[in-house]
C-alpha cells in the first residue's frame, strides 16, 4: 500500500495506519497517526480523569434510563453467533470470569468505601479496617427502602450506584455489627430462645463470638459451620421461630455463635454487604 504520511515516532503510515481528524480550530482537516493519536487520548484520559468520570456521569444521568430501555428493546437481536460466542467464552473460563468479577467488585468497593471513608476505608465508629467487614450504611437508616426504589434489587448494586451518581452525601462507612447496633439501639432484649440457644452454642457462661470473643448480644447470631444455612433457615423458618426450633430439636451439633463481622466476613472474602434480612 502507499505510503501517505510520515510519522515521527512510527515511521512510515499506510492510509489504514492513519485516522481522519476533522477539521477544527481553523486547522483544516488532516491525516494523524492511529497509533499515536489513541496514545494522546489515552493520555487525555489519565490526565483529565476527573473530568472525563464527570461527562460520564453526566451521560449516565441523561441517558441512563433510555439506553438501558433500548437495551432490552434490541437484547434479542444480539446475533446467535454472538450469542453462543459469549456463552461458550463463559464455560469454558469460568473461574477466570469469577476471578475477574470478585476483583472489579473488590475494587468498586475500595473505591466507594474510600470515597466515603476520605482515606483508606475505615468504620466511622469503631475504626475496623479489615475490608470484609465494611459496607456502605445508609445515613437514613431507610437502606431498604431506598434499595427498593432507588438503586433497584440487590445490595451489590450500591457501590455502582454511589459512583455512578457523584457519591451523594447519604452513606457512611460502618462494619456489620455497628451497623446492625445502630438498628438495634442499647434497650434491644432478644427473645427468650434466642438468648437460649446463643448461651447453648458459646464457648463460656455468656453467649459470644466465637472468633473474637464479641459479647453484645445485639451483634451476635448462629453460624452454620459448613455452610447452608439459608436453607436451614428456610426450612425452620426466621427470627424467633429459628431459635424456637433449633430448641426443640435439642440443639443440633454444626452451629456455632458468630458476631456479624465474622459471620459475613465467612462468606464473602471481601464481596458484597450482608443483606438485612438474618438480623
Ligand atoms: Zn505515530
Ligand atoms: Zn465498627
Ligand atoms: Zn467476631
Amino acid at each position: 500500500m502507499q505510503i501517505v504520511k510520515t510519522c515521527e515516532t512510527h515511521g512510515p503510515l499506510t492510509l489504514d495506519l492513519c485516522s481522519v481528524r476533522p477539521a477544527s480550530k481553523g486547522r483544516a482537516e488532516r491525516l494523524v497517526c492511529k497509533r499515536c493519536r489513541r496514545d494522546t487520548e489515552k493520555k487525555r484520559r489519565t490526565d483529565h480523569k476527573d473530568h472525563v468520570l464527570e461527562g460520564k456521569r453526566a451521560s449516565y444521568a441523561r441517558n441512563g434510563d433510555s439506553n438501558r430501555e433500548k437495551y432490552r428493546q434490541r437484547k434479542h437481536l444480539i446475533p446467535d453467533k454472538i450469542r453462543a460466542r459469549n456463552r461458550r467464552y463463559y464455560s469454558e473460563n469460568l473461574d477466570a470470569v469469577r476471578d475477574q468479577v470478585r476483583e472489579y467488585q473488590r475494587a468498586l468497593k475500595v473505591e466507594v468505601l474510600s470515597h466515603y471513608s476520605k482515606g483508606p476505608p475505615i468504620c466511622k465508629e469503631c475504626g475496623e479496617t479489615d475490608l470484609r467487614f465494611l459496607a456502605l450504611d445508609h445515613l437514613a437508616s431507610d437502606g431498604n427502602h431506598h434499595r427498593k426504589t432507588v438503586i433497584g434489587s440487590s445490595g451489590k448494586g450500591t457501590y455502582l450506584w454511589a459512583k455512578r451518581n457523584g457519591f451523594p452525601e447519604l452513606f457512611q462507612v460502618l462494619c456489620h455489627n455497628d451497623n446492625i447496633r445502630k438498628a438495634r439501639r442499647a434497650g434491644y432484649t432478644p427473645s427468650r430462645p434466642k438468648t437460649d440457644v446463643l448461651t447453648h452454642y458459646s464457648v463460656g457462661t455468656d453467649p459470644e463470638c466465637a472468633e473474637c470473643g464479641e459479647s453484645d448480644i445485639r451483634v451476635l447470631t448462629i453460624d452454620h459451620i459448613d455452610g447452608g444455612g439459608t436453607k436451614h433457615r428456610a426450612t425452620l423458618g426466621s427470627g424467633t421461630s429459628f431459635y424456637l426450633a433449633i430448641r426443640k430439636l435439642g440443639y443440633p451439633i454444626g452451629l456455632q455463635v458468630l458476631c456479624f463481622n465474622h459471620n459475613s466476613g465467612k462468606r464473602c472474602l471481601s464481596g458484597p454487604e450482608v443483606r438485612a434480612d438474618e438480623r
